[in-house]
């Protein structure tokens, strides 16, 4: 398949869509960035790698990091895992307090409520949790420059009033074991990580490729990265999950930097970035080049 000239023609129609949507300035940092940015990727299994855009640029990987804190997660405690976060669509907003309130447990991993939890799973793991993912991340992603942005992580502290209620909600049903500010913290810290387009289609590849998973001490079955994936499928987008399923039919993960990472199993990751997003916190650009690109290829899942 000629994925660069496919990736050349999306790129062309979705150009019309740049203006529409909104940057994600709730987290004050995340504000600056150009909103013109466009940048996708695909590193395919038989180790090509085709690019369009500004595919060198990194930017803010927000809650795209949750599916490398979920794999972390999945190694250290297998099955037992979901006994902490369940993993049904939540249908609601990524940082939607409502079901958590009713359920006492987060619907999934994917939504902030379900990803604070992985992220307090973390800290009682190890006594350096934060170089740990990190040496994780700049495994997948094969680059030993990715780092997390303090600048962000300070940043959506700042702000991030919703997230501190949620981790409030999940101490009081005793969901969490560490202190709420230091889950917190360390929850900023992972959605700060910054990589570009080609570094995050890498990342993913290791969720595509159908072969050993083991990254700097992490290591999952076959069967443990097909769940995974099964998740990305049905939680990976909120309440656009359905959506996102309909249109582009391939599990993946947004984030509100305006990025997107997607797989087609056994054969390709995709990264793609367009900063302004859509009501539901996805990238109005990122989800379109998707969209095209499986409709051009006739490859999805189904
Ligand atoms: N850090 C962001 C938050 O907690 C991540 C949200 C996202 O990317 N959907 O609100």
């Amino acid at each position: 398949m000629d994925y660069q000239t496919i990736l050349e023609k999306v790129s062309k129609a979705v150009a019309p869509l740049t203006g529409e949507g909104k940057v994600a300035d709730y987290i004050p940092a995340l504000a600056n960035v150009n909103p013109n940015k466009y940048a996708v990727c695909i590193d395919s299994i038989d180790g090509n790698l085709y690019a369009v855009g500004d595919a060198d640029e990194r930017f803010s990987l927000q809650s795209i990091t949750k599916v490398f804190s979920l794999a972390m997660c999945l190694s250290i405690k297998g099955e037992e895992l979901w006994t902490r976060v369940g993993k049904e669509p939540s249908g609601t907003a990524f940082n939607s307090l409502v079901q958590l309130e009713v359920e006492g447990m987060p619907r999934n991993p994917f939504i902030n409520a379900g990803a604070i939890v992985l992220a307090d799973v973390l800290l009682t793991s190890f006594p350096d949790p934060e170089a740990r993912f990190l040496s994780f991340v700049r495994e997948l992603c094969g680059s030993d420059t990715v780092d997390y942005n303090l600048e962000v992580a300070h940043s959506e502290r700042e702000t991030g009033y919703l997230n501190a209620a949620i981790v409030n909600l999940l101490k009081y049903h005793k969901k969490i074991e560490r202190d709420v500010e230091e889950v917190l913290a360390f929850y900023f810290k992972m959605c700060s990580i910054e990589m570009n387009c080609k570094e995050l289609a890498r990342a993913f590849l290791a969720f595509a490729n159908h072969c050993r998973f083991d990254y700097a001490g992490v290591s999952l079955t076959l069967s443990q990265v097909k769940r995974i994936n099964s998740v990305m499928q049905t939680c990976g987008f909120y309440d656009e999950a359905g959506e996102f399923s309909y249109l582009v039919g391939l599990p993946g993960k947004s984030g509100v930097g305006g990025g997107i990472a997607a797989l087609y199993p056994r054969r390709y990751s995709v990264a793609v970035w367009s900063p302004r997003l859509n009501s539901k916190g996805n990238s109005v650009m990122g989800m379109k080049t998707l969209e095209l690109l499986t409709t051009e290829t006739m490859e999805s899942i189904f």
